[in-house]
């Protein structure tokens, strides 16, 4: 049987990459649908023929908790509002699959833990890369050690921002600027190249070119990390123009993908040739990944759970915390 879904605000991610996945995905399918918004209710509903019984808003969200058809809620909102909707869905009796940052704060993270605990219910992060094939072989090469150690990473992603009005320009909604949105992809990159935590953490910002625009959030910055092992890696993430690209240099060659975390087709090379991997849909596959091991009553993968999403808010706020001191942060306490 496959899953029901239901995606909690249909914005962008929502309207261009879930649900088309959710008409390729083989274990989970396109159930239901929270919008603030009528017209979009009525324009999805027959788009993707959902009944009018499986239609929410975020007022009437909590009868949810007696729609049989809807298994999963997917919540695809601000980062701030994460918190909230994952924990009313988790209180409804639903498993819960969160988009990333999973918050804008740890105590929020611990709150959507606690709460899915409570329930029994399993949360999940939108940790799309760890179902991609290119991304599951450099975490191959790097944590098995196939070319030495790793000595260093270069992780980074950033873009141009668009539209100065949107949310993710607001630090209450978004927890921060391009670190908070993309830059967490950086960081999932060096811990999943090198399978190790990082041990302390320097960072700076970068005087901003635009200060009208990013009044509240960072514009670029950049830190490092070091790892157990002796590796380092050092990103850079903004708002500011474009940056996509995953380099690890080992003892005895090195391996990158670039582009390295957009929705694909991701590629890759290494000191001996290309990476040769099947091209598949991120969403798709994420989905399915979690909705399979659902269906089988299966404790979802430690690296895609609240856990993982709590260990990268803590990283993200340590990066803002090493920026505005100065001073390196030891990670380790
Ligand atoms: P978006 O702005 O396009 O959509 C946000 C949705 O939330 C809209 O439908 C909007 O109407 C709704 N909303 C409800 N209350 C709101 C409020 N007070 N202010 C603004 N919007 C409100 O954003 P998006 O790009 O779809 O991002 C949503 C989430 O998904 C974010 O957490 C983001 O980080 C994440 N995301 C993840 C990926 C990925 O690759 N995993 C990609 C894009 C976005």
């Amino acid at each position: 049987r496959k899953l029901g879904v239901a995606l909690v605000g249909l914005g962008y991610y929502s309207k261009n990459l879930l649900a088309p996945a959710l008409q390729q995905t083989q274990h989970c399918r396109l159930a239901g649908i929270v919008t603030g918004t009528p017209a979009k209710a009525e324009e999805w509903k027959q788009k993707y023929n959902i009944s009018q019984a499986n239609v929410y808003d975020y007022k009437t969200f909590d009868r949810i908790i007696d729609n049989k058809d809807i298994d999963v809620v997917y919540v695809v909102l601000p980062n701030n509002m994460h918190r909230e909707f994952v924990v009313r869905a988790a209180q409804a009796g639903k498993h819960v699959i969160c988009e990333k940052p999973m918050a804008i704060t740890v105590a929020d993270c611990q709150a959507m833990i606690d709460a899915c605990k409570k329930a029994n219910r399993q949360l999940a992060i939108g940790y799309r890369l760890h179902y991609e094939p290119f991304t599951q072989e450099v975490m191959r090469l790097g944590q098995q050690k196939v070319f030495g150690p790793v000595k260093f990473i270069e992780s980074s992603d950033g873009f141009r921002s668009g539209d100065p009005n949107q949310w993710r320009l607001k630090k209450a909604m978004a927890g921060g600027g391009p670190l908070m949105d993309v830059g967490i992809y950086a960081v999932q990159g060096a811990r999943y190249v090198t399978g190790e935590e990082p041990i302390s953490v320097t960072a700076q910002f970068s005087p901003k070119t635009d200060p009208q625009k990013f009044k509240e959030v960072e514009e670029t910055m950049f830190w490092q990390f070091r790892f157990p092992s002796g590796a380092v890696s050092n990103s850079t993430t903004s708002y500011a123009s474009g940056v996509e690209r995953l380099y690890a240099s080992c003892q005895d060659g090195w391996f990158e993908l670039s582009p390295a975390f957009g929705y694909g087709p991701l590629k890759g090379r290494t000191s001996k040739g290309p990476i040769e991997k099947p091209v598949v849909n991120h969403q798709a596959a994420h989905m399915d990944g979690v909705c399979k091991d659902l269906i089988d009553g299966k404790k979802l993968p430690d690296h895609i759970t609240g856990e993982e999403g709590l260990r990268d808010v803590r990283l993200l706020q340590a990066i803002y915390r090493a920026a505005e001191t100065g001073r390196t942060i030891d990670l380790k306490a």
